[in-house]
């Protein structure tokens, strides 16, 4: 865009916005986000104007006050980045974020970006399933795993759609070995850098941990892949793609067009995180060394936090609090282990696993002490 001081607006002021607007004050960047919820976690670390996402007044000052918009969350009225886009750069493109809100144009989209997915179709054209097993989902809005059914073999995927509501996808389900990620962010002259590929262990459809890098994953080709869909989609800014391992090959399944929670723990982890380089990806800035520092973890905090002096006194823990007031599966902050050695930071990763059970077995949600909340809680 031009040289810091920048002023960059942000469709979002969740805890991806708080991280975005904290790694953006030491280049000179400062955000604006536009949130509609009373608590906002970025309000720590930028203006907030509190309105609903699409609320023009609000867009129109966005416009006024900033150098160039981006969005922490997929599920934003792409009419109002459209119009911003009229007035000023928008990163990611409007119809980069038009395209992932809706899983079937998404796959159509990684398709033709020569990336291979989980077979799909539309119910209509596809109406007793896969007999390997099938997932229906609801093309927009889903998230976390919800919005989803899932059968051994073939289904009714018309009634399936019926029960879900609105336009769904059908998948063939993927026997995968592991759920990996790859991070990566392209610049406004083209250039991309990749983190390493991880491995991210779910409960219920949520992530839980992240592990970094993965061992033994074909990083190779994940960076092939996602150098493909970023130059041929034209992005700028940081994507996570989410990949399924199955015998060694390698399936996207979802595209985040923004930083991803399987990204947090280069905060730590590598010498430029993966917020940083999205702030300088989306203003014309070169792009940050991703060299790690040593081998990293994270683990989301859902639903409440663990004694945070106890996490503080474990070694190669490093604490994030979103200022959100917990409720049951809410991510609410979480914590990125980099240690000297594999083995470290696996102790380290099962000490807090450990404080998370003492967490829930010992409290009721509300019981949780509650610490400093700069944001308001
Ligand atoms: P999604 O909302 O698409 O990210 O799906 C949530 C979770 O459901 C994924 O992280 C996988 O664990 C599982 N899942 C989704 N689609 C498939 C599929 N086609 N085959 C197997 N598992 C799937």
């Amino acid at each position: 865009v031009s040289s810091p001081p920048l002023t960059v607006g942000i469709v979002g002021g969740g805890q991806l916005g708080r991280m975005l607007a904290l790694a953006g004050i030491p280049l000179g960047v400062r955000c604006v986000c536009v949130e509609p919820a009373d608590v906002a976690p970025a309000a720590v670390a930028a203006d907030v104007i509190r309105a609903d996402y699409g609320d023009h007044a609000a867009l129109g000052e966005l416009a006024r006050r900033c150098d160039v918009v981006t969005v922490e969350l997929e599920h934003v009225d792409v009419d109002a980045l459209g119009w911003l886009s009229e007035r000023l750069t928008v990163h990611p493109a409007p119809q980069i974020v038009a395209t992932v809100q809706d899983r079937l144009l998404e796959k159509q989209a990684l398709r033709r970006a020569g990336v291979a997915t989980a077979t799909f179709a539309e119910p209509s054209a596809c109406p007793t399933g896969y007999p390997g097993g099938t997932v229906v989902k609801r093309r927009l809005g889903g998230f976390d795993g919800r919005g989803q059914l899932r059968y051994d073999g073939s289904a009714d995927a018309l009634a399936a759609a019926d029960e879900l509501g609105g336009p769904c996808i059908v998948e063939e389900v993927v026997p995968f070995d592991r759920e990996l990620s790859i991070v990566a962010a392209r610049s406004v002259d083209g250039s991309v850098a990749c983190y390493p590929v991880v491995e991210n262990r779910h409960v219920d459809g949520i992530l839980r941990e992240t592990i970094a890098p993965a061992v033994a994953a074909d990083q190779a080709t994940a960076e092939e892949l996602v150098r493909n869909l970023l130059s041929s989609w034209g992005y700028v800014g940081t994507i996570g793609v989410e990949l399924f391992e199955v015998d060694g090959a390698l399936l996207a399944n979802e595209v985040a067009p923004r930083v991803h929670n399987s990204g947090h723990w280069t905060i730590e982890g590598s010498a430029t995180s993966q917020f940083e380089q999205h702030v300088r990806a989306i203003c014309g800035l070169p792009l940050g060394d991703v060299s790690t520092v040593g081998p990293s973890g994270m683990v989301n905090l859902l639903g409440g936090w663990p004694d945070p002096a106890s996490v503080l006194a474990l070694p190669h823990a490093h604490l994030h609090l979103y200022g959100k007031a917990p409720r049951p599966q809410r991510k609410v902050g979480h914590v990125t282990v980099v240690a000297p050695t594999v083995g470290q930071r696996d102790t380290t990763m099962a000490a807090v696993r450990v404080l998370m059970d003492v967490r829930r077995s010992s409290s009721s949600e509300d019981a949780v002490s509650a610490p400093p909340c700069p944001g308001g809680c």
